[in-house]
């Protein structure tokens, strides 16, 4: 490999995967290596590789006219807008465009914050919203908040515990429990903060990068009553879990709660090409008219993305959402397999999203902001994934790095599944040896 192509700012080991071809869950590097691509990327590739219909779709856009600016109507946007907010919940209907996950979380915190009259915008600690500085700002992993903290001052964020109990202060019996002792913290947190002062609370439905982990049940049902009581914007980043990913349009609907805003990006195009945007409700969208949005960017709703997403939506819809609800119950009981190895200390997910975390070898759990054995640098959950890669099958990594992240493209068939989570087992018996 021509060593001034690889990019050392994102693989500082050198330890540089080329691929090269992909054809749906399968990819191949340059010496010929298939894989099954069960990160499918970076949790965005929901449509699988190479979609003939997707190229297609972009190449005869781009053949039309292939950029026309955000002002101006283009068919492909304003059908994909329109497609946007039918499949959201009822009360989101209008989409306003942007290019990444982060710019959609800052465009959404700037309608939050303008609409509210408000500054403050409450997220989770243990969350993943993006790598701009507001979008990092309101990102509850340390590291990702570090590396913004350290240049400038970012103010306006408060942060809530997640309704997880891994050390942390909730010591509940039952998932019930655990939703009641987490919404109290957040009221408390709130009341603390001052209602006036908070705009909006942003939130993963289904946490992604941060551990796959859904909230208990009954959660959001408090959540979205808190933010009602307070008159606080409920906003789901659904960067990750929207797009087939967690059995749904939106994982938020796998909740029955309904946000006053989404942000999505990643599974929208299938990531064929960038795209993102905000699905907000009709209130914010006639303040948004009433004042005109202030600021925009050149590429938001790109027409050859816009395309790109056309296809997307309609490979989903052609039975590949379906499919998700058909094999994430196979999924996930071959994933719960693993719960009997001493060093895997949960087994959490939904539809084609989910963590295999690892914990202390002596059953304790471990608190959830970091793992001494990562701080230490031996991160046997790397080597995890490094056998795996070794035998064929790419899995993902998570924030705090105790965890291997399972999410395959929504194309994915059942003997696929069984050979990836073979290849896991195997992984981890040979990563922990004897123990495993
Ligand atoms: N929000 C969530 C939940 C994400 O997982 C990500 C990226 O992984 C983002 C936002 C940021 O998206 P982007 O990387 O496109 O800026």
């Amino acid at each position: 490999m021509d060593q001034s192509t690889i990019p050392h700012w994102y693989a500082p080991d050198g330890d540089v995967l080329e691929l090269v071809e992909g054809e749906g869950v399968r990819v191949s590097d340059a010496d010929g290596n298939e894989y099954l691509d069960f990160l499918s990327q970076l949790y965005s590739v929901n449509a699988g590789h190479s979609q003939p219909a997707i190229a297609d779709a972009m190449a005869e856009q781009a053949r039309k006219i292939a950029y026309v600016s955000p002002s101006k109507h283009n068919d492909q946007r304003a059908r994909l807008a329109g497609r946007l907010a039918e499949k959201a919940p009822d009360s989101l209907t209008d989409v306003m465009f942007s290019v990444t996950g982060s710019e959609a979380n800052e465009a959404a915190m700037q309608l939050a914050r303008d609409y509210q009259g408000a500054s403050k915008i409450l997220t989770r600690w243990r969350s993943y919203h993006g790598s701009t500085y507001g979008a990092a700002a309101l990102t509850g992993d340390p590291s990702t908040r570090a590396a913004v903290e350290e240049h400038a001052a970012v103010t306006g964020h408060a942060k809530f515990l997640p309704p997880l109990d891994y050390g942390g202060p909730f010591s509940a019996d039952t998932p019930e429990e655990l939703a009641e002792q987490a919404a109290d913290h957040l009221e408390w947190v709130i009341r603390n903060e001052g209602p006036d002062s908070i705009a909006a609370l942003f939130t993963e439905p289904i946490a992604g990068t941060s551990g796959a982990y859904p909230a208990p049940p009954g959660y959001f049902e408090r959540v979205r009553e808190l933010c009602d009581e307070y008159d606080i914007l409920l906003v789901s980043d659904e960067v990750i879990a929207g797009f087939g990913r967690c059995g749904d349009w939106f994982g938020i609907q796998t909740e029955g709660v309904e946000p006053d805003m989404i942000t999505f990006a990643k599974g929208v195009t299938s990531s064929y090409a960038p795209l993102a945007g905000v699905i907000v409700n009709e209130e914010i969208a006639e303040h948004v008219g009433e004042e005109g949005m202030p600021v925009g960017q050149t590429f938001a709703g790109h027409p050859v993305s816009c395309a790109a997403g056309n296809a997307a939506l309609d490979a989903y819809e052609d039975g590949m959402l379906e499919n998700v609800r058909d094999l994430a119950p196979h999924l996930e009981a071959r994933l719960r397999d693993l719960e009997s190895v001493p060093e895997v200390q949960d087994v959490h997910g939904r539809g084609f999203l989910w963590s295999v975390e690892f914990g202390r070898p002596d059953g304790e759990k471990d608190e959830f902001l970091f793992d001494p054995r990562v701080d230490e640098g031996e991160n046997p959950v790397a080597a995890v994934r490094d056998e795996a890669r070794a035998r064929g099958v790419l899995f993902g990594s998570g924030r705090p790095d105790t965890q291997v992240l399972v999410a395959p493209p929504l194309c994915t068939e059942q003997d696929d599944i069984d050979r990836a989570v073979d290849v896991l087992e195997a992984s981890v018996d040979a990563a922990f040896g004897a123990n495993g």
